[in-house]
């Protein structure tokens, strides 16, 4: 069976952890699609020509998906987040992408994919499309109180201002910019806990699959 659910939405909006629970859920399998452009923006970091990344280089970079290697790397601190958004600008970078999460969406069982051209762009046939949104303050102190346990010199103002700088430019790019797909479902979690935002998309989901039984 292929099915696919596409997940697109702003910076710290949850979409990752419902998109993990959703994949858990249902067995099917997850691809959080930003880690690929953190992996890209973590290997050309001091490269100053994007277009010139050619795709040999971004598959090759992507094998760091699969080594150990990944733990011991801060793929998310906000000096990669800035420079994923930046180079998520480029043609050559989203291209040389494209393939990699289609064949990801593509296979057996069902599948689960999270960013922010996923329902637009990635996967335009998708079976279920959610777009999930909170108010920025609530992401802001969301992000704050996952982080701070781990981070010293963290602070709400700069995680505020990092969150705002990323969803301008993801939202006012060119290319693939961050937008719901008209199809797509609003899912606004600012009052909602995870487990409400879960449930909800779980209903959605389960009302598709039983259609087309
Ligand atoms: O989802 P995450 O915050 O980890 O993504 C990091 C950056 O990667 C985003 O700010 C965005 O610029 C870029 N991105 C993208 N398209 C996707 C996923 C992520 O442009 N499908």
């Amino acid at each position: 069976m292929k099915f696919v659910v596409a997940i697109d939405g702003t910076a710290a909006s949850g979409k990752g952890t419902l998109g993990k629970k959703i994949a858990n859920y249902f067995g099917f399998n997850y691809l959080d699609t930003g880690i690929l452009y953190r992996i890209i923006a973590y290997n050309f970091q001091f490269l100053s020509d994007f277009s010139k990344i050619t795709k040999e280089e971004v598959m090759s970079s992507l094998k760091l998906l699969e080594s150990k290697r990944i733990k011991d790397i801060d793929l998310r601190n906000d000096k990669i987040s800035l420079k994923a958004s930046l180079i998520s600008k480029n043609i050559n970078v989203r291209n040389n992408l494209l393939d990699y999460q289609r064949e990801f969406a593509n296979q057996e069982g069902g599948t689960v994919l999270d960013g922010r051209d996923i329902g637009t762009v990635v996967c335009p046939d998708a079976d279920v499309k959610i777009f999930v949104d909170a108010e920025i303050h609530v992401r802001a102190e969301r992000r704050y109180n996952q982080l701070s346990p781990i981070c010293n010199d963290l602070s709400l103002r700069n995680i505020f201002e990092d969150l705002n700088k990323r969803d301008k430019l993801d939202r006012n790019r060119k290319l693939s910019p961050m937008v719901a797909a008209k199809d797509a479902l609003i899912l606004d979690t600012t009052n909602l806990t995870i487990k409400e935002g879960t449930q909800q998309i779980i209903s959605i989901i389960s009302k598709k699959l039983e259609k087309l039984h």
